[in-house]
């Protein structure tokens, strides 16, 4: 049949845990906690349904939780948006990115994105017309090389996409980074997404460097976050959008006509939540710096080799010296006949690095998880 979409399979994310649950592995691989949300965001959940915040919120989200967001970026970055006319509340970061894209990218526009890149960056922009430019980042660390950008833009290029922390590598755009993308941009049209869902989940004292800290970026940037990441609920499916007023406007007109508005009453329980326990995000990052240093500890004990891992939940790992196995063989193996399932590098490029040996374990989980995962990885 005539297909719109026709390199798109089921997600690898939809697929490994399917296989998870047919073999009874430990599922390290699709990102999702293991662990119940804060108590006092489901009781405000609750207490929303209770109390009749039951029907369409404002397509833009409810006014308490555009305020607490910006509050909340005021805090973090030093720039507060404007909650009327630069904030929207959308159905999860995936929404955020597919509005953000069918807003600006006519057909036959190009779109530069940084591989391994998320899964839905790229059919989105098949189904706006756009043509997906593929720049590699590290194949180690997973920096991006300005220069292989820079040589990437075309005059038809519309919109460069971003993400740090990065999935799946937890990598993140330092300083200069910042600095070298400002320059790339200034005096051309090219827009911004930026994807900083992993905002909160940052370590070692580092810096989360937000496009909103910087004045010349946020000016042509869509700023995507989702509070699945960020309060443990990815199931609820609410993300947000921070772009310049006249931005929002397009990206309003998509959102309007996509889900139009998004669960009210976990708007109202976010809302509670940012301004009642800022500490929440706050303490994220040694939170989850805990867990990514017990896991990392115990990796040690195994043959799979930990990469560095500087944001974000997933945590890499090299086994060449367990297998030569391709990513993908070797990922269903793994979850098939050790019962550990992960997910594999090359769904997120166009052209994987030839040899490449790593797999993405994810550690948003409860001890007991990842004590159990890592039994069965001693046996490898
Ligand atoms: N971007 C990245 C980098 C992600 O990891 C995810 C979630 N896995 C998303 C976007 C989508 O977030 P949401 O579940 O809020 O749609
Ligand atoms: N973002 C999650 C991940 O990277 C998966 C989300 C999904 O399954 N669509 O694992």
């Amino acid at each position: 049949p005539d297909t719109k979409l026709p390199k798109v399979g089921t997600t690898i994310f939809t697929v490994m845990s399917q296989l998870a649950i047919e073999h009874g592995a430990v599922n390290l691989g699709q990102g999702f906690p293991d662990f119940d949300v804060p108590v006092r965001l489901v009781d405000a959940l609750t207490r929303a349904m209770q109390d009749g915040k039951n029907q369409y919120s404002p397509m833009t989200g409810i006014p308490a939780l555009r305020q607490a967001i910006a509050g909340k970026t005021e805090r973090c970055y030093g720039h507060r948006p404007d909650a009327d006319s630069e904030i929207t509340v959308v159905s999860g970061a995936s929404e955020a990115i597919f509005d953000a894209i069918h807003a600006v990218v006519h057909p036959g526009d190009e779109v530069i994105v940084l591989d391994p890149c998320y899964d839905c960056y790229e059919p989105a922009i098949d189904l706006a017309g756009g043509v997906a430019v593929h720049v590699p980042l590290d194949p180690r660390s997973f920096a991006p090389d300005w220069n292989l950008v820079r040589a990437a833009i075309s005059p038809r290029t519309r919109l460069l996409m971003i993400n740090s922390p990065h999935n799946p590598s937890g990598a993140m755009f330092s300083a200069d980074d910042i600095r070298q993308l400002t320059e790339l941009l200034r005096g051309t049209d090219i827009l911004l997404i930026s994807d900083e869902v992993y905002e909160h989940i940052v370590f070692d004292g580092a810096i989360h460097e937000s496009v909103l800290r910087h004045p010349e970026l946020r000016a042509r940037a869509f700023v995507v976050s989702s509070f699945g990441k960020t309060y443990h609920c990815t199931g609820w499916k609410i993300g947000y959008c921070i772009a310049p007023p006249a931005l929002s406007v397009e990206f309003r007109k998509v959102h309007q006509y996509n889900s139009f508005s998004s669960f009210t009453p976990a708007q109202w329980a976010f809302a509670e939540m940012l301004e009642a326990e800022p500490e929440h995000y706050e303490q994220l990052g040694a939170f989850y710096q805990a867990k990514r240093d017990r896991f990392r500890e115990q990796l040690l004990t195994t043959r799979l080799k930990p990469l560095d891992v500087p944001g974000g939940y997933f945590q890499l790992v090299d086994y060449s010296a367990v297998s030569d196995l391709d990513d993908a063989a070797f990922c269903r193996w793994l979850t098939t006949e050790k019962g550990v399932a992960a997910i594999p590098l090359s769904p997120f490029y166009e052209s994987p690095p030839a040899g490449q040996r790593l797999a993405r374990l994810c550690f948003a989980k409860n001890e007991a998880t990842l004590d159990a995962a890592i039994e069965r990885l001693q046996g490898l």
